[in-house]
């Protein structure tokens, strides 16, 4: 009972090899299918507390997080 879209996947170009990578949206990382490593989603990185556990104290370090609450 999927509902995605073919929009929903697109390519990345491995850092490693430069083979080309079928990234599903929402997935964080997969395997190059050529060289084997670790290739992460760019399109999930930016957003990984919304998926990682380890997402709030992950980010911290990195950038804090933007102002949610708009309300005083
Ligand atoms: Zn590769």
């Amino acid at each position: 009972m999927r509902n995605w879209k073919p929009e929903d996947i697109f390519t990345v170009a491995c850092p490693h090899c430069r083979a080309e990578i079928e990234f599903w949206k929402d997935e964080p990382v997969r395997l190059c299918s050529a060289c084997r490593k670790e290739v992460r989603n760019p399109k999930v990185d930016q957003g990984c507390a919304e998926w990682c556990k380890h997402g709030p104290e992950c980010l911290e370090p990195i950038a804090p997080p933007p102002p949610a609450k708009l309300e005083p």
